[in-house]
Parts: C-alpha cells; sequence; structure tokens
C-alpha cells in the first residue's frame, strides 16, 4: 500500500498505464562560432513550434475545461513569450557557446529553483509550469516527439512521475480513470485539473512510476490518498464495494442539489445559502445547489494591493455576483476590516487588542466617504440582482442610524445623477457582538434581518480568541450560552415580523444543523462544499422532531452532552 496526498476523491480499480518520460540526452558540449547562429534558429523554431502546440491544447482544454483552466496554458505561452527568459537563453547560446537545449536547461533550472524555494505553496507550484513549458521546448528542438494521452484504447488508471498540464488537458477523458503520481500536491495543477474533472487522484506518492509496470491492477482511493499495486482478491472485493458506496454517497449529494431545504413532513422550509469572499467562488456555490448567498465577504477585494478599490471596480464585482445569482438572493456585507485583517495603504493604529478595537462598522463610520463609495456600488449593483446590504460587528441601535444615514446619502446621490438601484432593497446587520445579541429585540426594529455571526459571537461570548490555539477546546458553539444567545436573537427577530440567517461556521456543522433548524433559524449560509450534508441532516427530520432537538438541548448542562443527543438522533435516522 501507497500513502500519498488525497488529490481528488473517488474510488477506482483498473490497469495501469504508465507514463514513460524519453531521457532527453543534452549535449553539453561546447559549439564552434559559426554553430551559434544555427542554435539561435533550432531555438526560435522550437518556439514556433511549442506556441503551435500549446495554442491548440489551449483550445481544447477551453471546450472540456472551461475558460478558467484554459488560462494555464496562457500562462505556459507566457513563459515562451517572455523576453527575460528567451532573451537569457540567447545570450547564453552566444557568450557560452552552448547548444540551444543546453541554454534552455540551464535557464530553466535556474527559476525552477528560485520559484521552488518560495514560501507560497502556490508560487511554489509555478516552477512545474516552467518545467513544463521547457521540457516542451527542448523536445522541439530536438525533434524529440512529444507523447500524449490523447489515444489511449482501453480504460487506464494512469501511473507517472508527474503530470504536466498538457499532459491532463490532451488526456481522454473517457479511458482515464483515475491517476497516480510521484511528485505534486493539493494546489497542484494535476491535483486541480482532476478535482475539475471528478477523476479520482492521488499525488505525492513518491515513488509509485518506478514500482507500477504496465498491465498492473491497481486501486486508487482519492478519499484516503492510497494506491494499492496488485490486490488480493479480498482486497479487490473490499474495495469494490467501497467504489460503489462512494457512487451511491456521490449521486445522492448530487441529487440533493436541486431539492429545497425542507422538513421530512414539508412543514418547514429553509434557506441554504453560500458564503463567498471573491465572484470566482458563485460557480462552486451554485454546483452545490447554494440557494443564494447568505456572506459575501467585500474585504478580499481590499486586500493584497496597494490602493483602494474605487466604486467602479467595486460595482462590477458586485454586479457579477448579483447577475450570477439572479434570482437568488446576495447579502453583501460592508467592509470588515481590522482584528486579523489589515489594509496595507489605510493608516491602523497599533491595538492592544485589535479584536476588540477599531474595526468593521466602526472603522466606516469614521471614515465616511470610503464607506460611501462602498455603499454607492453596491446599490447600483443592486439594479441588476436581489442584493441586501449587512452591516458587520454592529452593537448598538445608534451604528445601524448611523450606518443608514450614509446610505441614505448615497441614495440621494444616485438619485440625482438618474443612476438606477433597488429602492426596496434590505437592509440587516450581522449579529457577532453579545451586546447585540442580548438587545436583539430592540435592534429588530430597525432591520429587515439578522444575520448571526457565530466565529465572532462565540469569541466574544465566551471570551476565547478565536486565533489562539492553545484555547481552541474552549471554543464552543454548544455552549449553553451561545445557544441561548442564538435562540433570543432568531425568537426577537420573529416577534418583530423579521427573519433570521447563521453566516457563521455553526452553520455548515451537520451536528448542529437539527438545533438551528428546531429554534427556527430561516437560513443557513455556509461554505459550499457543506451545503448537501446540512441540506440532507434538515431533509431527514420532520420539523417536530427538530423541535424537540431543540427543546432538549437548550435544557442541557453541557456541550458534550448536546453532541451525543443530536449525534444519536442523526445516526438512528440515516
Ligand atoms: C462571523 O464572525 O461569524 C463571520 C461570519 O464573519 P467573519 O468570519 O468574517 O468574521
Ligand atoms: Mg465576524
Amino acid at each position: 500500500m501507497y500513502q500519498g496526498i488525497a488529490a481528488s476523491p473517488g474510488i477506482e480499480i483498473g490497469k495501469a498505464f504508465v507514463l514513460k518520460e524519453v531521457e532527453i540526452e543534452i549535449n553539453t558540449a561546447n559549439i564552434s562560432e559559426e554553430k551559434i547562429d544555427r542554435e539561435i534558429k533550432c531555438l526560435e523554431e522550437g518556439i514556433a513550434k511549442s506556441r503551435e502546440q500549446l495554442a491548440k491544447i489551449r483550445e481544447k482544454a477551453e471546450l472540456e475545461l472551461g475558460k478558467d483552466k484554459a488560462k494555464i496554458f496562457d500562462a505556459h505561452m507566457m513563459v515562451l513569450d517572455d523576453p527575460m527568459f528567451i532573451d537569457e537563453i540567447k545570450d547564453k547560446i552566444r557568450s557560452e557557446r552552448i547548444t540551444a537545449e543546453n541554454a534552455i536547461n540551464q535557464v530553466a533550472k535556474k527559476y525552477i529553483e528560485m520559484f521552488n524555494n518560495m514560501e507560497d505553496e502556490y508560487l511554489k507550484e509555478r516552477a512545474a509550469d516552467i518545467k513544463d513549458v521547457s521540457v516542451r521546448l527542448i523536445k522541439n528542438v530536438l525533434g524529440i516527439p512529444i507523447h500524449s494521452l490523447a489515444d489511449l484504447d482501453e480504460e487506464v488508471i494512469v501511473i507517472a512521475k508527474d503530470l504536466t498540464p498538457s499532459d491532463t488537458a490532451q488526456m481522454d477523458k473517457t479511458k482515464v480513470k483515475a491517476f497516480a503520481t510521484d511528485m505534486g500536491g493539493r494546489t497542484s495543477h494535476t491535483a486541480i485539473m482532476a478535482r475539475s474533472l471528478e477523476i479520482p487522484a492521488v499525488v505525492g506518492l513518491g515513488s509509485i512510476s518506478r514500482c507500477v509496470s504496465e498491465g498492473d491492477t491497481v486501486i486508487v482511493d482519492g478519499n484516503k490518498g492510497v494506491v494499492l499495486v496488485n490486490p488480493s482478491e479480498d482486497i479487490l472485493k473490499q474495495y469494490g464495494e467501497l467504489k460503489l458506496e462512494y457512487q451511491r454517497f456521490k449521486e445522492e449529494m448530487k441529487k440533493l442539489k436541486d431539492l429545497p431545504a425542507e422538513t421530512k413532513d414539508g412543514e418547514r422550509r429553509v434557506e441554504v445559502a453560500a458564503n463567498i469572499g471573491t465572484p470566482k467562488d458563485v460557480k462552486g456555490a451554485l454546483d452545490r445547489g447554494a440557494e443564494g448567498i447568505g456572506l459575501y465577504r467585500t474585504e478580499f477585494l481590499y486586500m493584497d494591493r496597494e490602493n483602494l478599490p474605487d466604486e467602479e471596480e467595486q460595482f462590477r464585482a458586485y454586479k457579477e455576483v448579483a447577475e450570477a445569482m439572479y434570482p437568488r438572493p446576495v447579502i453583501i456585507r460592508t467592509l470588515d476590516i481590522g482584528g486579523d485583517k489589515k489594509l496595507p495603504f489605510l493608516e491602523m493604529p497599533k491595538e492592544l487588542n485589535p479584536f476588540l478595537g477599531w474595526r468593521a462598522i466602526r472603522m466606516c463610520l469614521d471614515n465616511p466617504e470610503l464607506f460611501k463609495v462602498q455603499l454607492r456600488a453596491i446599490l447600483r449593483a443592486s439594479h441588476y440582482g436581489k442584493i441586501r446590504i449587512m452591516y458587520p460587528m454592529i452593537s448598538s441601535v445608534s451604528e445601524i442610524r448611523r450606518a443608514n444615514a450614509i446610505l441614505n446619502e448615497a441614495k440621494e446621490e444616485l438619485r440625482r445623477e438618474s443612476k438606477p438601484f433597488d429602492e426596496n432593497l434590505e437592509v440587516g446587520i450581522m449579529v457577532e457582538i453579545p451586546s447585540a445579541a442580548v438587545a436583539a429585540d430592540i435592534l429588530a426594529k430597525e432591520v429587515d434581518f439578522f444575520s448571526i455571526g457565530t466565529n465572532d459571537l462565540i469569541q466574544y461570548t465566551l471570551a476565547v480568541d478565536r486565533m489562539n490555539e492553545k484555547i481552541a477546546r474552549l471554543y464552543e458553539p454548544f455552549h449553553p450560552a451561545v445557544l441561548r444567545l442564538i435562540k433570543n436573537v432568531i425568537d426577537a427577530s420573529h416577534r418583530a415580523g423579521k427573519w433570521t440567517g447563521m453566516c457563521g461556521e455553526m452553520a455548515g456543522d451537520p451536528l448542529a444543523a437539527p438545533i438551528l433548524l428546531g429554534m427556527g433559524l430561516d437560513e443557513f449560509s455556509m461554505s459550499a462544499a457543506s451545503i448537501p450534508q446540512v441540506k440532507k441532516v434538515i431533509r431527514s427530520l420532520t420539523y417536530e422532531q427538530a423541535k424537540e432537538i431543540a427543546n432538549r438541548a437548550l435544557e442541557m448542562e453541557n456541550p458534550e452532552e448536546i453532541r451525543e443527543m443530536v449525534g444519536k438522533i442523526i445516526s438512528e435516522i440515516k
């Protein structure tokens, strides 16, 4: 059994196809002065040929994998078009009087090493791009045919040292059932491609390509990151069953995608939504069956850059999400900066307790001009979909009123400029500070909805820093105080004829779902990956059962008891 990194889920059993790398022989001898021009010409022809091949692969990738994945090949073309990279190769040929393949090899090595030494996992993986392009270029310079997985004549499991993006893009998807490679990590292109093709894959296996021969029977378990070679009949049978079980699980999850999040008896229907950070996350949310966006964390638009995003840029991002989700609702949270999130271009004071400091709405109210730019962008985007605004870190009525006053100014301005926006746009707040949860009945009069941010609500209620792993065990969503606060918020909103959602991580916990459902939570917003499971739990209970679970949980004294009680009920109803 070989243990690697689980890169793409699923189980497959089949015959191995071992992708052999042709040994490239690099002539390291010096060349005579007269041959320099010929080498440069060979290099240029190699570049042209590589470009032609990459354009074809790119086209195929765009058709089969979508625009986003095809961009990898733009990155490859950019390496070929990069004057720094190519001129350095040419200079080497001339000044050191060496062959084109030798020069490519040396320059590529330098860059590969540079990227490999970077801390950032993503940049590290970019070394693979340069390697892929340079090997292609060397082969084209030397006239070595480039192998491909495009014309396999039977179903196989591909075993390779490494699979380059071009290998995966060209491969015949109807024939490749899974793959296993020596190299790669979870963020490698091979892994990303495998996940988007939904092909099980295990990467980072070390030496699997040397241990497997063509035609061996191989099991790839992409759930556990395990590969088995020529297993016994018993193991084969066992994995055959696991494979079927996994397929059934996947089918079941897929079927849930378009089903409503309603209780078994049809008595209660809630909304299951996704949390996103950028417009790019919308596709994943829709694929998993999100009925809306319950939290769009806009601060990502402001981070990792030198200057503030202007109204146009923000408007485009919000509009893109609103249009892609339409007619589903999108809750856009206004800038939640401070705490652990800093902006390089905004002077933020050094604070002893940043999580209790100048953050989110507090900072926005002190910077009305900056805040108004965002509000104007959100309002303008509201014309293109169903947008709701949500203020973070609200602790009192006056903050809501002050934020709304700036929102009204923004609306006035847009009216004067004849710029359309949704006049009926709902405005809500995050309930993530205990004062807001306790005084929810007072705040409910000022808003259209609440969304409970348990990530912060738990840290403030229990006085447990959510970033400090030393006290992580004290960070307890099922603490009676937390459950009571949640119940108080939901009840207060309902009494005022408003609704309550939850966008903290707790909303995506299948164990918390029965309790929250029974308490009357109206909307559950979570990372897209958790949606099917939470939907499944909601659909497997009657509303009466959920209410009973919630009532029992609210009477219990400690979290362990609550978890045990809910866990038992869920396992029984499955
Ligand atoms: C929360 O606090 O629960 C929340 C959703 O916001 P964030 O995690 O962005 O602080
Ligand atoms: Mg928060």
